[in-house]
């Protein structure tokens, strides 16, 4: 398979079947040493169920076994670190991996559980876990394509965060995210992704507003995969901030006009044409956010929401992130980077039910 290739599937009966079927008509068994260690990295930042949209149906990971365990290859595990703040180990049971890993025999690795090494990319030191750099051979990203409030997509790059410890996950923040998500993906290049756009949330990252896309989308260079998705949703490259930069690294191609696709099913192809929602956006305007880590802007995001669904006023500016720290500032403030602000909600992060009863008192 080249790099330029992308493959894409359509249907959403039988997502098991459609990601075997993908992985063989990418031949990937033709590239893969018999004793391979290959790991899967699904997406779970949050506890939720795939058809929410937040994370990756299991169904993509178990036909992705069998197509690997039918041809004899035996040294797979599956491993991911939920996002700051939320527990694996509840993200393995409640998104049904746990059931899985029973069912075939492989590994579950707790990402937030392992060691990490330092590397260097673009100018920055990155920490990264030791499981999926040094102990794997072939790296299967199964990302989902989702909107992100902060950096627009969400896919096959982004979800290489899953791969650094909580305390780095944090500094990405402080670092504006786009430069280090670029330099983690020189760092942590994966092999194979597929991208599982059955259901993808395109308004929240963290799920709720699934939209029916019923497609997997596979390749082997993570830029292209990801610029064909931005385009998918209607964005431009240039507002995927990380993907130019991830190109110059050398990291892959955004260029998706040299792009080969390869269509299969192509009659279950919705003629739909989808659209991040603007209501993450539009609620953002509200926030000025330094820094902030996704679970607490996430947060916000859904606090803000559920203020405007019970009829509340939303406050005009509510401030948050890492970048508040030792700041003192007239003001709402939330978590405890904003110690400073004359109103702050005291938590690290505060819940999204504690930031909507506050804010609902402003
Ligand atoms: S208060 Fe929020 S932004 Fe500050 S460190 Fe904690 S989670 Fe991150």
């Amino acid at each position: 398979m080249k790099a330029s290739d992308i493959h894409v599937i359509y249907g959403s009966q039988n997502i098991a079947r459609m990601a075997y079927e993908l992985m063989d008509a990418m031949d990937i068994a033709a590239v893969l040493q018999k004793d391979a260690r290959i790991a899967l990295k699904p997406n779970f930042a949050v506890s939720k169920p795939a058809d929410s949209g937040a994370t990756t149906h299991p169904e993509v990971a178990e036909g992705i076994l069998q197509y690997l365990t039918e041809r004899g290859f035996r040294n797979i595990s599956i491993m991911e670190g939920s996002w700051a703040g939320a527990d694996t180990q509840t993200s393995f049971r409640v998104c049904g991996y746990e059931a899985l890993a029973k069912r075939y025999g492989v590994p579950l690795h707790d990402l937030k559980k392992d060691a990490f090494v330092e590397r260097q990319a673009g100018g920055l030191t990155l920490k990264v876990c030791r499981k999926p750099l040094l102990e794997t051979d072939f790296l299967i990203n199964l990302p989902v394509l989702k909107a992100h409030c902060q950096t627009n997509l969400t896919c096959a790059l982004k979800n290489l965060k899953g791969c650094i410890p909580d305390s780095e996950k944090r500094r990405f923040h402080s670092l504006g995210l786009m430069k280090p998500i670029a330099c983690l993906s020189k760092i942590l290049r994966p092999q194979l992704t597929i991208v599982d756009a059955i259901c993808g949330d395109l308004t929240f990252e963290e799920g709720g507003h699934p939209v029916p896309m019923d497609r997997l989308i596979g390749g082997v260079d993570p830029v292209l995969v990801d610029s064909y998705g931005a385009e998918l949703l209607g964005f431009s490259i240039d507002e995927i901030g990380y993907l130019p930069l991830a190109e110059k690294l050398g990291v892959g191609s955004t260029d998706i006009a040299k792009a080969a696709i390869h269509e299969h099913h192509a009659e279950e192809k919705q003629q739909t044409i989808f659209r991040a929602s603007n209501v993450a956006r539009e609620l953002a305007s509200h926030v000025v956010a330094d820094a902030a880590c996704s679970v607490c802007y996430g947060s916000l995001i859904h606090a803000l929401q559920r203020l405007r669904e019970n009829g509340k006023r939303l406050p005009e500016t509510v401030y948050i992130g890492q970048g508040f720290r030792g700041k003192t500032c007239e003001g709402i403030g939330i978590g405890n980077c904003t110690a400073g602000f004359t109103a702050h909600l005291k938590g690290c992060p505060p819940t999204a039910k504690a930031m909507a009863d506050f804010l609902a008192g402003k």
